[in-house]
Parts: structure tokens; sequence; C-alpha cells
């Protein structure tokens, strides 16, 4: 099954078509590990997570590699800033590496809790300081490179292409005008491929190499673990839309000068997402080093279910900007309810009937056509509400539309379908409070939503009590 895909590089949304047929080899910009992946990180690793899934669907064996960087890179994009790592360490009194390993498990656990699936391959830029010096060392011998006093540098300026992904207007780019300039650079868009260690002071990770003591720059990490793993040409690297102007734009540049041909044939690029003005969550920007965001846990913590979270996400095209809002997870939240009503009750009718075709041609097409989840959504929905359909038949019609949407169907169970203590016990004190202050319109929502979620709530003079309904 073919399968249209939108090409950052090109600008366009054409059909797939892999280096061997059959095979996609895909390298995903993974964590960056001394904190918590925030709610907008989750998303594009949801929309990579679609990705595969969909791949797979259309009949494509995928080669995942994703990447976890515990180097301690430096806070901002223009080799400069604090290191990210040691920031980490310092504020936790832990050591860099317990940073890396602590904070790595707990995305691996958001990832088991938004059914992501894992990668084929996991590498961490720690282990892999050979291959990264050895393509300095590869891009030095073919002239790529100069060494001022903070480190070795990319020459952008040798490079009649560099940007093309972005389409940076280079003239426009005066050096120092937005990118700070550091001393002896010729270009303000070359990048450091390995930064010395202060000379005066020993940092916590640091590595030797021909050049003096240091550590690798942020991007050269990933063309060296994609080019271990998946080759010197690789069909399809993903990332957030941030990373297509600096980032996948310096990993193509160092890539393609390094190997002397076309690097990645597909850049897949996920939007943001961010907070909505005006809501709760506004203060809380979507910001890693700032230290304020959204994690999956803090939902969690509010009585929501990761996956409503996952069906939140997929109700918007991954090339749309999102706007996170309470309101709009807990609508997803009573959908995810709904569905699994649909699914308890069909379930029991299940005696392998194949999926209903009219359903899966148009959950397919909308697959098909870029990961138009909002579309496939649409069609699972008319699945939903097609009642006069053979009960088995539309079991196995989600079933098979979850092999995409992964919202752990065949795993759904009676329980699940309530509410969690916690997320009762904030609705009944909201309700209180509403009360209190003579808002008996939003304390009247308050019990319709917990009828709706199977509690019953009984007022007495002593307080209020809940039970199943
Ligand atoms: P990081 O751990 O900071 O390297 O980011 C991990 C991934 O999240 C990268 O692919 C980023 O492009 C992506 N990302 C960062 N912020 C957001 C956001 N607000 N919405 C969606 N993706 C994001
Ligand atoms: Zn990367």
């Amino acid at each position: 099954m073919a399968i249209r895909l939108y090409n950052t590089l090109t600008r366009r949304k054409d059909e797939l078509t892999t280096i061997e047929p059959g095979k996609v080899g895909l390298y995903t910009c993974g964590p960056t590990v001394y904190n918590f992946a925030h709610i907008g990180n989750l998303r594009t690793y949801v929309f990579e997570d679609v990705l595969k899934r969909s791949l797979a669907r259309c009949g494509f064996a995928v080669n995942h590699v994703m990447n976890v960087t515990d180097v301690g890179h430096l806070v901002s994009d223009a080799d400069a800033g604090e290191d990210k790592m040691a920031l980490g360490a310092a504020r936790e009194g832990k050591t860099v590496w317990e940073i890396a390993q602590f904070y790595w498990d707990a995305f691996r656990a958001d990832m088991k809790r938004l059914n992501l699936l894992e990668p084929n391959v996991w590498c961490r830029a720690t282990d892999h300081i050979p291959e990264q010096i050895a393509m300095v060392q590869r891009l030095e011998a073919k002239g790529f490179t100069y060494v001022i006093g903070d480190g070795v540098y990319f020459d952008t300026g040798k490079l009649g292409d560099y940007g093309k992904l972005a389409r940076l207007n280079l003239a426009g780019q005066q050096a120092g005008a937005r990118v700070e300039m550091t001393e002896g650079k010729r270009n303000a868009t070359d990048f450091a491929l390995w930064k010395f260690s202060p000379k005066d002071q020993r940092r916590l990770m640091e590595w030797p190499s021909p050049w003096g003591v240091g550590f690798p720059g942020w991007h050269i990490e990933c063309s060296a673990m994609a080019a271990k793993y998946l080759g010197e040409r690789v069909d399809i690297h993903c990332g957030g839309i941030d990373h297509i102007p600096v980032h996948h734009t310096n990993e193509i540049a160092q890539a393609e000068a390094a190997f002397g041909h076309p690097w990645v044939n597909w850049w897949l690029h996920g939007e943001f997402l961010v907070m909505a003005a005006g809501g709760e969550g506004e203060q809380a920007k979507m910001s890693k080093s700032s230290g304020e965001f959204l994690t999956l846990e803090v939902l969690v913590k509010k009585g929501f279910d990761p996956l409503a979270y996952r069906l939140f996400l997929l109700g918007a095209h991954y090339r749309q900007q999102l706007a996170f809002t309470w309101e709009g997870l807990e609508a997803a939240g009573h959908a995810l309810a709904r569905l699994k009503k649909a699914v308890l009750e069909w379930r029991p009718a299940y005696t392998n009937q194949s999926p209903i075709a009219a359903h899966k041609a148009a959950f397919d097409e909308a697959v098909q056509d870029d990961l138009n989840m909002p579309r496939a959504l649409a069609a699972m929905w008319s699945a939903v509400k097609d009642d006069a359909a053979d009960r088995g038949a539309l079991y196995a019609t989600l079933l098979d539309m979850d092999g995409v949407l992964g919202l752990g169907m065949a795993g759904m169970q009676q329980e699940a379908l309530a509410i969690s203590a916690d997320r009762i016990a904030a609705l009944l004190a909201e309700r209180a409070a509403a009360r209190k202050a003579k808002n008996f319109a939003r304390g009247d929502e308050i019990r319709k939503e917990l009828a709706a979620a199977g509690i019953e709530i009984m007022d007495a003079p002593q307080g209020t009590t809940w039970r199943k309904a």
C-alpha cells in the first residue's frame, strides 16, 4: 500500500519511495536526558510513533534508530551557554551519569504510558564518542574544518548548498547579527564539531581527542550514529520543526560533506504544541531548560489517562500547530470513555470476523494521505456509530485501526472505564467551591460529568459522597 508524505526538503507531498523496496531506515532525534520530557516533546514522539505504525500498515519493515542525548550540550543553539547535564546534576545533587540514566528511564516510562513502540536501536551519545571523532577526522581530511580557541568548527562557507533544508537566506544573515559570534568563526552559521574543555577546569564529561580534551558538538552525534546503524544513506529522518534551521541543517551539512553524496531522502517535521492563551497552563512555558513545563505525570496526577492525551494529539494533523487546553484534554477523556464502551460491548461478539471494508478503506485513505489522523479518527467514529453492523465485525474494525491509533483497544478493561479516585476528589472539591460561590451551573456540570463517567454523587449535610452508578 502506497503512502504519501510531506517532505520538508522538497516542500511537497509525494509517494514514499525507499532505498530498498519494502524497507524503511528511520532516524528520530531522541530526548536530551537532563530533565523530564514535556508534553510538547511528547507530541513529536507521538507523531513519530504514528508514522512508524502507518509505515508498517502500508507494508514497510521499519528499522527505527533513536538517540539519547546524554552529553552535556549547551543551553543555547549557538554553541554557547551553560552545560545542560551539569545544570541537572547541580540541581539534583547527582552525578551527570545518574541524571542521564534517571531521565532516560523516565522517558521510557512515558513512552510506555503513551503506547509508543520502542525503537529497534537505542544509541547513547556517550557510547559513541569514537564514531563522532572519526567523523570529524573525515571532515578534517576533506578540508571542511578549522580550529579556533574553543573548538573545532565546520566551515559552512565550503558547501554550496548549506541551509537548503530550511531555505536559509544566507546573504541576509550578518555575522553576529542574530547568532552570537564566537571569536575566530569564519561564518555566522559555522558550528562546533568538537569543543575544548576550559583550560583551568575539569568538566564533568570530557574525553581525549586528536585536537585536545573536550566534548562533541551537539549535531555530530546524530549523523555519526545514524551512519553506524542505518548506513550512509537514510530513508527518513524526523524531529520537531525547531530542528529545521539549526540542528537538521547542520546534520545535513556535515553528513553530506563527509559522505560526498546526498544523505537523507525524506525529512519529516512535527509542528509544535503550544500553551493556549488564557488557559490555566498559560504560565507554563514549553521550555525544558527554564524548568517550567507540563509533564505527562502532571496530567496523570490530575486524573487523566495518558491515552486521553494521545487521543487529544491525534485530533490535530502533525503539521498543524496545536494549542493545549485542559478542556480539550477533558473532551478527549470523554471520547476515550465512549470508545471503551463500544469496544467492551462489541468484544464478546467477536469470533474472528474481518474488519468492515468501507470503514477500513476510509481509514486507510486518511493514513495514506500524509498521516491524516483527524480524518482517520472520523473514520473510527463512523464505525463506532455504525450500530446496525455486525458487532463482531465492528470490533475487528476498531482493533485493526488501533494498529495505527495505538489507543490500547485490545487491552481495554471494564474497570478502565472508571475515573480515578483522585480525579473524583478534585471534581468534588471544585463542585463544593462552585456551589459555595453560588455558581450552581458549574456544580451541575460537574455532576453530569461524573455521571457520564459512571459516578453517582450524593449530597448530605455532612458532605458529598460518591459511588459507582
Ligand atoms: P529535546 O529533548 O529538547 O531535544 O526535544 C525533543 C523533541 O521535542 C525534539 O524533536 C523537538 O523538536 C521536540 N519539541 C520541542 N518542543 C516542542 C513542542 N513545544 N512541541 C512539539 N515538539 C517539541
Ligand atoms: Zn538529532
